[in-house]
């Protein structure tokens, strides 16, 4: 039998928990309800979901902080995080992106906004399995084993940041439109913005360190990942 999607759902909130719980249930899913971050940082440690549904407002520590610390994890950093936010808040959905969510969903949701939300980081985490490798100059990603090195330097790289990469490498010297990106990397994503795409383009930049130079923004366009900066004369024969 096909094992299912197991979910993690971090709420403090029963009534909202049990609701999700009830529907995931029913579409096919193995959900799994963490009251707060300790019972989730147990939940983790014993089996790794695959995906996890993080409320923004917890008590104890808050789920910027867990995701966070769960992306700076060895263990956790490849599991995909939604993060449930309140109506409104806008500058939480950035600082929730930056802190290394993927995604995020705003409550109240229907729950086949959320299901396709969840369907789709499932889906995108899917075709990383492909085993090849791409290179760009001295950047290397090996997406079988999903490293990412800089002159035989491994770097450190988020899972959307880590697809982003691959795309743009994949198809080197192309300009991307930000919608373009949000339908390659996202896919059939209505629900991103296109800032989105920026805030993933920054901290794959930061991610690359010295290799941030391939990525050019182009204005007006979009991104493009590019190996012409880094092509230089050959050493003369001798
Ligand atoms: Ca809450």
């Amino acid at each position: 039998m096909r094992k299912l999607p197991r979910v993690l759902i971090v709420e403090d909130e029963s009534p909202i928990a049990e609701l999700i719980a009830v529907n995931l249930r029913h579409n096919g899913f193995a959900p799994v309800w963490a009251e707060d971050g300790e019972s989730a940082q147990r939940e983790l440690d014993a089996v790794l979901p695959d995906v996890i549904l993080l409320d923004w407002m917890l008590p104890g520590s808050s789920g910027l902080q867990l995701a966070r610390r769960w992306r700076a994890d060895a263990r956790t950093k490849g599991v995909p995080i939604l993060m449930l936010t309140a109506r409104g808040d806008e500058p939480d959905k950035v600082a929730g992106l930056d802190a290394g969510a993927d995604d995020y969903i705003t409550k109240p949701f229907s729950t086949q906004e959320l299901l396709a939300r969840i369907r789709a980081v499932l889906r995108r985490r899917a075709p990383e399995q492909v085993d090849d490798s791409v290179t760009v100059g001295a950047l290397v990603l090996d997406a079988a084993t999903h490293r990412v090195s800089w002159q035989g330097q491994l770097l450190k790289i988020g899972p959307t940041e880590f697809r982003l990469l691959h795309y743009l490498m994949k198809h080197a010297e192309r300009v991307h439109s930000r919608a373009q990106l949000l339908d390659k990397i996202w896919g059939d994503h209505v629900y991103i913005e296109e800032r989105t795409v920026d805030v993933h383009v920054k901290r794959l930049r930061e991610a690359l360190g010295e290799a941030a130079s391939l990525i050019e923004t182009v204005r007006g366009a979009g991104y493009r990942l590019t190996g012409q900066a880094l092509v230089k004369p050959a050493p003369a024969q001798s």
